[in-house]
């Protein structure tokens, strides 16, 4: 199987949403936002996960993705970027220079769409798209939990505006032509797999199980990945 690489913006968002592919295949997951912050700080999202330092929660965090990971045999690559609520403004071009030398050369590589309109989704997002020659290795992953929050099969319109698909797939379109709609559930040996991985991201459990009660369900929204390639890409690819 070809090595393949996961863009990440934070610790748990490969397992959340491309399980799929990192049960078939040793990926290597570059996580974008894995830097701490200055000591004194914490951001609301952390302190509803239990912490009441930044430094503490990042670095639980990190090791929460090198346990997570063992499950897969994933290799975790580690940016230094710290959280949007550490910074003022998200680095495109830095995060690409950095994104380049991390990244491995060949293969495919998965980037989230940005749905939930996250500014280290949509910023990670835009460091890949301004890369040059990675075109026909994309592939673009709904950002789970956010794509799912209110549905898988709801209707966009009925998502809050910042939850909605269609803008971040518009702007993709831009760039790479139609984008191709796919599907996988997963198998109950997968979803077993990919609960324990995302268990191991005990201290984002704790922040987002309020919200999302059925995140664990081994029958819920988490059994489905979706997500999308160019169709000028697949049309132009070698056979
Ligand atoms: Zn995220």
């Amino acid at each position: 199987m070809e090595a393949e690489t996961v863009v990440a913006p934070h610790f748990d968002d490969a397992v959340f949403s491309v399980a799929h592919v990192l049960l078939r295949t040793r990926a290597t997951i570059v996580t974008v936002c894995a830097g701490a912050p200055a000591p004194g700080v914490v951001s609301d999202w952390d302190a509803e996960c239990g912490y009441t330092e930044g430094v503490a929660a990042a670095a639980d965090r990190a090791g929460e993705d090198l346990k997570a990971n063992q499950i897969s045999g994933a290799t975790s690559v580690h940016l230094g970027l710290t959280d949007a609520a550490y910074r003022t403004r998200f680095p495109v071009r830095a995060t690409a220079l950095d994104l380049a030398r991390a990244m491995p050369l060949e293969g495919p590589l998965w980037i989230p769409v940005g749905i939930g309109s996250h500014p280290d989704h949509v910023g990670s997002r835009e460091a890949v798209l301004s890369l040059p020659r990675v075109a026909d290795r994309l592939r673009f992953y709904a950002d789970c939990p956010d794509a799912c929050a209110f549905g898988w099969d709801a209707r966009d319109t009925d998502r809050v505006e910042n939850h909605r698909w269609q803008p971040h797939l518009d702007r993709l379109s831009i760039a790479y032509g139609p984008m191709l709609p796919h599907t996988v559930y997963l198998t109950d040996e997968q979803m077993a797999q990919k609960l324990e991985m995302v268990t191991a991201h005990a201290s984002q459990m704790r922040g987002m199980l309020p919200n999302f009660p059925d995140l664990l369900n081994p029958h819920g929204p988490l059994r489905r990945e979706v997500y999308w390639t160019s169709a000028l890409v697949t049309a132009n690819r070698p056979k």
